[in-house]
């Protein structure tokens, strides 16, 4: 894991030393971990340019207590998730924790292994949503061009290019074997199925037209490359 992907936290807690003590047990777990002992100091962590993966957050504090400054935190859109601490056991203040905002509440004296569970549980549901959905595995694209195996339709610049299914099929055995010269013999054999069959005419044929569908300039192709005397190569460069 690198410096910027170690996750930082801040321990919002005037207790020295729970507040020492949490630090070492998460700094023992790979964590980057800075301390506030006041809501005050919290908000000064809060507005430096480092942003922090999840606060833990006292709600006993001498200056504001922790459902007010997480309150704020939210009114300031700050959606970093909260786990508030408090010797308070009523269930009253757990509602409070959460309506304030608060992702999770643990009340004390709590187990270290539970609150190190649940920051990992809170980290880990924070990097799904962080995380860019993942694009179908069928979808090809290079050049302008866009094609959905899936579905079968495909687009140059946005516009819809009709293909038959040879074409898609060509198009497909290119991408699986990007990079390399492929011959004439070897696509009739595995795209269209023919086996030692002489015209291989019908393979240019083919190639040249998805160069008018898929090159800017067909007439020199970037994606579909001739290779003289072996075949062709299918360059998938953006
Ligand atoms: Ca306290």
């Amino acid at each position: 894991m690198s410096e910027d992907e170690t996750p930082r936290l801040l321990v919002v807690e005037d207790e020295a030393h729970l507040a020492a003590g949490l630090k070492m047990n998460f700094e023992l777990e790979g964590y980057r971990v800075d301390v506030a002992r006041t809501a005050r100091e919290a908000a000064h962590a809060l507005v430096r340019p480092e942003a922090y993966s999840l606060i833990l957050l006292d709600v006993m504090l001498p200056d504001l207590d922790g459902f007010e400054l997480c309150r704020r935190l939210r009114l300031a859109g700050n959606r970093v998730p909260v786990i508030m601490l408090t010797a308070r056991s009523d269930p009253h203040d757990r509602v409070r924790g959460l309506e304030a905002g608060a992702d999770d509440y643990l009340g004390k004296p709590f187990d270290l292994t539970e609150l190190l569970a649940r920051v990992r549980s809170h980290l880990r549901r924070q990097q799904w949503m962080r995380a860019p959905s993942a694009e179908p595995s069928n979808v090809l694209r290079f050049g302008g061009a866009l094609i959905d195996f899936d579905t079968y339709s495909a687009s140059m610049s946005g516009e819809e290019v009709k293909l038959t299914r040879l074409e898609f099929d060509l198009v497909r055995y290119f991408a699986d074997n990007a990079g390399r010269v492929v011959e004439r013999g070897e696509l009739l054999e595995n795209v269209w199925k023919l086996r030692n069959h002489p015209n291989t005419r019908t393979v240019d044929n083919f190639v040249a037209r998805l160069r008018k569908h898929f090159e800017d300039d067909p007439a020199n192709p970037r994606h579909f490359v001739s290779v003289r005397g072996a075949g062709y190569k299918f360059v998938p460069t953006p």
